[in-house]
C-alpha cells in the first residue's frame, strides 16, 4: 500500500493536485500531531494528505445537484420504478415500462448505483465475464460480474465540533489502514492484530463524527442479494454491536478524544451496500444501441463529473477520459490495477 500511496502522491503531482506525502513512522506521527495533539495511532509509516479533498452535507448536496439538472431543462421524476425495458426489432430501446406507466424514449441511460444488476438483466447483458491476463493470453471464464461489497458504517452522537484540528478549522477525511493490534476501549482486549481500516469525519447530516470500517464481500450469489439493499429487510444495512466496539475503539486509538465516547455511538441504521465489477472500478458504456450505462462501482463524488462526458458521447464524440472505463476491457485484459487497500475504491 505504501508504494501504491506514494504512486498515488506522483499522479497528483503530476497533474497540479496538491497534496503532501510524508514518509516514515517517526514524520507521520509528527505531522498527524501537528493536526492533531492527540494522535496517538501506532505504526504508522505514512501519510498522503490530499488538500482539496473532502466531504459534503450529503443531502443538502443531492439537492443542490437536482437543482442544478432542473434549472438546465431536466424533468425529476421521483417515486417511479422502472420494471422493465422495451425493445423494438432491432434491438434498440422503445419504451422504459414503469410502475407508472409505459415512457417512450430515443435515448437510455441507466445510473442506478447499486442496483445496477437488475437493469443489467433487463438488457440481457452476461451475469458473467471472462478476463484476459494480458500477459499469457489465458481467459479467466465464468467472473461474477457484479460483486457486493457490505459497507458498514455508522455515527458517534457528539457535537461534530469535537474533530476539528489544533486551529479550531473542520479537518481533512481521517482514513487509516494499519496492522497496530486493535484493543477494546471498553475493556482493552485484543480485538484484532489483522490489519483492519476505517474512516472518519465531522457530520452535520447525521450529527456527529460518521464513517466506517473497510468493507467486506457479502459471500453470496448476486441473485440472493436483497432486491432493494435499502429496505428495511436488507441483512446487508445492519450494523451490530461488534461493529460499534470495533470503530470507536479504533477511533480512540487515532485519537485520544474518543476514548470513552462508544456509549455515544447511535443505533440508527447507517452504511449499505455497493455493486462492484470484477476489477472494482466502473463501467462507463454504450450497452445497446441507444442505452448508456453508467455503473460507478461505488467510487461517488470522484465521478461526478461523468454525466458531461456521457453527454458528450451521447451526442456523438467519444471522450478520450471515458475509454478506459469501457466493457470490453475485461475481454482484452485491458484492466485497471488491483488495490492492496482493503478499501476497493481507493
Ligand atoms: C454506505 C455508503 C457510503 C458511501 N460513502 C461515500 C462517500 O463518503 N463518498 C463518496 O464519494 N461516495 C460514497 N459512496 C458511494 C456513492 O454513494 C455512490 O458511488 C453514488 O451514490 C453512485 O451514484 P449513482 O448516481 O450512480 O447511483 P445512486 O446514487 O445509487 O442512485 C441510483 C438511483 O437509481 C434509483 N433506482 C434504482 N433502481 C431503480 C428502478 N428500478 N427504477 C427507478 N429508479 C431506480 C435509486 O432509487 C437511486 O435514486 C457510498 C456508498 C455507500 C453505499
Amino acid at each position: 500500500m505504501r508504494e501504491d500511496v506514494a504512486a498515488i502522491h506522483a499522479q497528483q503531482q503530476a497533474i497540479g493536485y496538491e497534496s503532501v506525502f510524508i514518509e516514515g513512522a517517526a514524520e507521520s506521527e509528527r505531522y498527524m500531531k501537528r493536526l492533531f495533539s492527540d494522535w496517538c495511532a501506532q505504526g504508522i509509516t505514512s501519510v498522503l494528505h490530499e488538500m482539496p479533498g473532502g466531504y459534503a452535507n450529503n443531502s443538502l448536496a443531492m439537492v443542490g445537484l437536482a437543482a442544478k439538472a432542473e434549472a438546465l431543462g431536466v424533468r425529476i421524476m421521483s417515486g417511479i420504478t422502472v420494471k422493465a425495458l422495451e425493445s423494438d426489432n432491432s434491438g434498440a430501446i422503445a419504451a422504459v415500462i414503469t410502475d407508472q406507466g409505459r415512457i417512450e424514449c430515443d435515448y437510455a441511460v441507466v445510473a442506478a448505483g447499486p442496483w445496477v444488476r437488475s437493469f443489467w438483466e433487463m438488457l440481457e447483458l452476461p451475469m458473467e465475464v471472462g478476463i484476459r491476463n494480458a500477459a499469457t493470453g489465458e481467459i479467466s471464464e465464468g467472473i461474477p460480474m457484479w460483486i457486493y461489497w457490505s459497507l458498514q458504517e455508522g455515527t458517534l452522537g457528539v457535537d461534530p465540533t469535537l474533530q476539528v484540528t489544533n486551529d479550531g478549522n473542520m479537518p481533512p477525511v481521517i482514513h487509516v489502514d494499519t496492522d497496530a493490534p486493535l484493543h477494546s476501549d471498553q475493556d482493552g482486549r485484543l480485538l484484532t492484530d489483522a490489519m483492519w481500516g476505517i474512516y472518519y469525519k465531522p457530520d452535520f447530516h447525521f450529527g456527529g463524527v460518521q464513517g466506517g470500517a473497510a468493507p467486506f464481500i457479502v459471500d453470496k450469489p448476486a441473485s440472493e442479494v436483497a432486491v432493494d439493499p435499502y429496505g428495511p429487510d436488507s441483512p446487508e444495512f445492519v450494523v451490530g454491536p461488534e461493529f460499534a466496539e470495533m470503530w470507536v475503539s479504533a477511533l480512540a486509538h487515532c485519537q485520544q478524544r474518543f476514548s470513552g465516547t462508544l456509549p455515544h455511538f447511535k443505533t440508527e441504521p447507517s452504511g449499505g451496500i455497493g455493486a462492484f465489477t470484477p476489477d472494482s472500478f466502473p463501467i462507463f458504456d454504450t450497452m445497446k444501441e441507444n442505452c448508456f450505462v453508467i455503473a460507478d462501482s461505488n467510487h461517488g463524488y470522484k465521478m461526478i463529473g461523468v454525466g458531461d462526458l456521457v453527454a458528450q458521447t451521447i451526442c456523438g464524440s467519444k471522450p478520450d477520459l471515458l475509454n478506459p472505463f469501457r466493457f470490453s476491457r475485461y475481454a482484452e485484459g485491458d484492466l485497471h490495477p488491483v488495490s492492496n487497500s482493503p478499501f476497493p475504491w481507493s
